[in-house]
């Protein structure tokens, strides 16, 4: 309990409750003077604080602000908010969630499925069947490609990244090895898939099998040929020479 002095304890010389100097800027009120106002004294002597007193929240209603207990929808931290709907602990969380990480978008789109098997990709696909992935920055790559280059730790280059699966779609980093342009060339050739058409399996094709041996066993008189089976002369030169339909002895 303070004990208020008595009026003879104060000495003659101390300053009075009102100086005579004005307060720069504002007029002189109540208790002010050139040290500040009563409240400010004491805490900055002599230099004058112009920031004011905050002042308590002010409660609109009669009854107190509601408060949520929430758990943030990206780190699980637990926080308490007055927003009904807000569901991230902080800004950052907020967009983390709106512009998740490459690594994050590119999971999203790969299946849950056994090691052992394909894993299709699940986001849109190129006109060759291979997944595509825009990249953090908006440059677009094969999916299959971003995941080898992520499971090797460093980008392909130069280098291929090639399925052994022979399904473009899948993402499965045990199906894909990197290889250079004559490993993916001698690959699909080992496994049978570098043929072109030949032959009467060409969409093009005119003349067939038996005809041709036809024209080998009578090279001369190219024109009639030509007349008989619907073709130019130059495609009946052509067989005779061997500079088509030379898989067909
Ligand atoms: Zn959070
Ligand atoms: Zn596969």
């Amino acid at each position: 309990m303070r004990v208020r002095p008595a009026v003879d304890a104060v000495p003659e010389h101390e300053e009075p409750a009102v100086c005579a100097v004005p307060l720069r800027g504002e007029p002189q009120g109540e208790g002010q003077c050139c040290k500040g106002r009563p409240e400010q004294r004491g805490q900055a002597a002599g230099k004058v604080s112009r920031k004011p007193v905050s002042a308590p929240r002010k409660q609109y209603g009669p009854y107190p602000r509601r408060s949520f207990d929430k758990t943030c929808q990206r780190c699980g931290v637990s926080f308490t908010t007055t927003h009904r709907e807000q569901v991230f602990c902080s800004r950052k969380c907020a967009k983390r969630a709106e512009h998740p990480d490459e690594v994050t978008r590119f999971m999203a789109n790969v299946p849950l499925l056994p090691a052992d098997q394909c894993w299709p990709w699940m986001g849109r696909l190129t006109s060759w069947g291979y997944g595509a992935f825009k990249r953090q920055g908006g440059k677009e790559t094969r999916a299959h490609r971003w995941m080898l280059e992520h499971t090797r730790g460093e980008p392909l280059g130069k280098l291929f990244a090639c399925h052994r699966c022979d399904n473009p779609p899948c993402v499965n980093p045990a199906h894909l090895f990197a290889g250079t342009n004559a490993d993916n060339a001698g690959d699909m050739k080992a496994k049978g898939r570098a043929r072109s058409a030949r032959g009467a399996d060409h969409p093009h094709t005119i003349l067939t099998a038996e005809q041709v041996a036809i024209i080998r066993a009578n090279p001369i008189g190219r024109h009639i040929h030509a007349k008989n089976f619907g073709v130019a002369k130059a495609t009946i030169d052509a067989v005779v020479w061997r500079r088509s339909w030379r898989h067909v002895p």
